[in-house]
């Protein structure tokens, strides 16, 4: 039902994301990219010569693909991909085409493109489908989908298996702008948790406890929780956590800030008193600005809030 699929965006999470797709598509379909950084493009056009395709604009990449995936950074960068009207995906006819956006944005800009779309294309179908799993699940092909459809939307079969040769799991979360809702609400949670985690195995060490054995007895008692489990704030404590490389390779503490302060405002608009909320964005606003934490994976708040100086 699709012979050349698009993607704009391929930074961290688009270019392992695209390169699934090459490797996993049949020959006969083509794939078509544009990223604003030309570097990018070439490495994955050199990388698979004869199934990735660059193009000048993202109006060229829709003329092109019957389904474009649009992976890129903030509302401002949905916007324009979509809605610049001399490059922009809907500055061409895309009726009958299927757009599918993956960027973590609020809800009311995705609100806005898929209105402008569904007004001027009643033919196309525009989704939002943020997704979590971080640069690591985009490199191992495991990252979730949010969908912001209901489960028997018509077209959800049409994309299943392109989301499944990139992603493990996909959950409909119920209608328009609901993926984002859904992980924003994600994102809120498992913030605050890496705050409060740090926040636990600081007082509990400084009163003398070997962080190991406050692992022990949180995963044993009621505060069993995965950040904790998998994604220790404290280094050295699971050895496969951002924590113990260095918080490398993980997901960047300015992102959870961005996605923080989405929920934060997101809440105000739905009438909802976050008492963590105004707290836990000056941490991550305070940790995104920090040298020692600024490009790191979020977890890096507990070096923020634990005031040594290593
Ligand atoms: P990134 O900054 O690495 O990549 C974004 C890419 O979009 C860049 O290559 C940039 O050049 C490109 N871009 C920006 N404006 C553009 C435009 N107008 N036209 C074409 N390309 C444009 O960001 P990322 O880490 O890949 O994240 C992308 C989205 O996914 C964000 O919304 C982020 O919150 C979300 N996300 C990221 C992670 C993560 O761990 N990195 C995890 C889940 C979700």
């Amino acid at each position: 039902n699709y012979s050349a699929i698009g993607f704009i965006g391929l930074g961290a999470m688009g270019a392992p994301m695209v390169g699934h797709l090459a490797n996993k598509l049949s020959p006969d379909i083509s794939i078509h990219v544009f990223d604003v950084v030309q570097s990018i493009v070439d490495e994955l056009v050199n990388q698979f010569p004869n199934k990735i395709h660059a193009e000048k604009n993202s109006k060229e990449v829709a003329e092109k693909a019957d389904i474009v995936f649009t992976m890129v950074p903030e509302g401002s960068h949905t916007r324009s991909v979509y809605l610049d009207p001399q490059t922009g995906i809907c500055s061409t006819d895309v009726n009958n085409k299927l757009l599918i956006d993956c960027s973590t944005i609020d809800t009311a800009t995705s609100l806005y493109v898929k209105d402008y779309i569904k007004n001027n294309f009643p033919l196309a179908s525009f989704y939002d489908a943020p997704v979590s799993g971080g640069v690591l699940g985009a490199k191992k092909g495991t990252i979730a989908f949010f969908l912001g459809c209901a489960e028997d939307d018509p077209n959800l079969s049409r994309v299943t298996d392109l989301l499944n040769m990139m992603g493990k799991q996909i959950i409909p979360c119920g209608g328009p702008s609901f993926g984002l809702a859904a992980k924003l609400s994600n994102n809120y949670l498992s913030g605050t948790i890496a705050i409060a985690c740090s926040e636990a195995f600081d007082m509990g060490m400084r009163s003398g406890l070997d962080p190991r054995v406050l692992a022990r007895v949180y995963a044993a008692g009621t505060a069993q929780n995965t950040i904790c489990d998998k994604f220790c704030p404290v280094p050295g404590v699971a050895p496969e956590a951002p924590s113990s490389k260095g918080y490398k390779d993980g997901f960047r503490v300015q992102l959870m800030k961005k996605d923080f302060g989405l929920a934060v405002d997101m809440a105000k608009r739905v009438n909802t008193k976050l008492v963590l909320g105004e707290a836990g964005l000056a941490t991550y606003d305070g940790a995104s600005q920090d040298p020692r934490c600024r490009d790191l994976d979020s977890r890096v708040v507990y070096r923020y809030l634990d005031g040594n100086e290593d």
